[in-house]
């Protein structure tokens, strides 16, 4: 299965994409994680990427697109993959779309996680990321005695650059004016499909993974 998991940043698409890809056994792809190893690899990657993501924009469309396409013509993608944070532009997802279309394959869903703006900016706020493992913990949610640890492998947790409060804002800024548009690309394509993620973790998964059940 190809999906692509699609919303604002705090949703819950890296906690979700992580739950599904583990449930279909299909590779969850993160561009945000993908930069960031670049970013503590101190790759050129990582050096350009490094002062856009922490300003809250987005990279560029060139070097994304490029990103991706090197992804999904690896053999890890060849029986399906889960995507994470791309396409985030509309010119995105158009280059997406020759993509699969040149590859031969199709994406079968878009699932558009929907969320209120001011339960972004309190989740976003708190939000703790594993170093290691990119494990993603929201104390109000997670039982935690423990907030410097990672309960699955023991690495350090922090807070991202970018998910302090002024970048937060930039963040929201950016997807309502350069990504929330690619939702109507993808309802034009019918392959949409809304769930919210407003619940707990276990909710919204069993919402997810009935949308895809559901499709026609
Ligand atoms: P994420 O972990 O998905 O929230 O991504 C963190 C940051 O990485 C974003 O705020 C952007 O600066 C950058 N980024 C990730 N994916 C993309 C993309 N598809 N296009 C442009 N920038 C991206």
């Amino acid at each position: 299965m190809r999906l692509i998991l699609f919303g604002p940043p705090g949703v819950g698409k890296g906690t979700q994409a992580k739950l599904i890809s583990l449930k279909l056994g299909i590779p969850h792809i993160s561009t945000g994680d993908m930069l960031r190893e670049a970013v503590a690899a101190g790759t050129e990657l990582g050096r350009k990427a490094k002062t856009v993501m922490d300003a809250g924009h987005l990279v560029s469309d060139d070097i994304m697109i490029g990103i991706i396409r090197d992804v999904l013509t690896s053999p890890r993608c060849a029986s399906g993959f889960i995507l994470d944070g791309f396409p985030r532009t509309v010119p995105q997802a158009e280059a997406l779309q020759r993509l699969v279309t040149e590859l031969g394959i199709c994406i079968d869903l878009v699932i558009n996680m929907t969320i209120d703006e001011a339960v972004i900016v309190r989740r976003l706020g708190k939000r703790l990321t594993c170093r290691s493992c990119g494990r993603i913990y929201n104390p109000e949610i997670d039982p935690m005695t423990d907030t410097t640890r990672c309960l699955s492998c023991g690495g350090e947790l922090y807070q991202r650059d970018d998910d302090k409060p002024k970048t937060v804002q930039n963040r929201l800024r950016v997807y309502e004016k350069s990504t929330a548009p690619v939702k109507a690309y993808y309802e034009r394509l019918k392959i949409l499909r809304s769930v919210s993620g407003m619940g707990t973790v276990e909710e919204v998964n069993r919402a997810i993974l009935e949308s895809l059940t559901i499709r026609s």
